[in-house]
């Protein structure tokens, strides 16, 4: 049996269940995850959209400006608009799940801190963290069972 989360936004309207652990997950210091969430970071697990099973309520889709230019839509709660996955550069097969509406939002920790340079200064890092001034190697990080999910799903996308 694998490991499974369940989560939802704040009103309720949608309930969705992770079924696996993610692949990676980001702690993002960015200036846009700082403005869009009206906090010091975003913590995005990274799960193949075909893991991500819907209980009850249909996520809307908004479309935000990037600076990339590849796109970035956020998936919302129609009702309350609590933001509970990202699809970054139009890839269908790869979720950014938002780790803090999940039922028991502290059981999946970052692996790796991102865009450390606009990190809020009073927030400290742990000895030993793996944190990067904008973003990393995923050859060199991610674990090889990670880099083979992510290859499955987009082999098949
Ligand atoms: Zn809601
Ligand atoms: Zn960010």
């Amino acid at each position: 049996m694998r490991e499974t989360f369940d989560g939802g936004c704040a009103c309720g309207a949608v309930r969705f269940r992770l079924t696996s652990r993610p692949m990676f997950t980001h702690c993002c210091h960015c200036l846009d995850c700082q403005k869009q969430t009206g906090g010091a970071f975003a913590i995005n697990a990274l799960y193949e959209t075909d893991r991500i099973d819907l209980l009850s309520g249909a996520p809307i889709v908004i479309d935000m400006p990037s600076p990339s230019g590849r796109g970035h839509e956020i998936h919302r709660c129609g009702h309350c608009q609590v933001a509970l996955w990202s699809n970054y550069g139009r890839r269908s097969y790869l979720r950014f799940v938002r780790v803090a509406t999940l039922d028991t939002p502290h059981a999946i920790a970052p692996d790796a801190h991102i865009f450390t340079r606009s990190k809020v200064p009073w927030v400290r890092l742990r000895d030993g963290q793996r944190a990067f001034d904008v973003f990393y190697d995923m050859k060199a990080e991610w674990p090889p069972e990670s880099l083979a999910r992510r290859a499955a799903a987009s082999a098949v996308a």
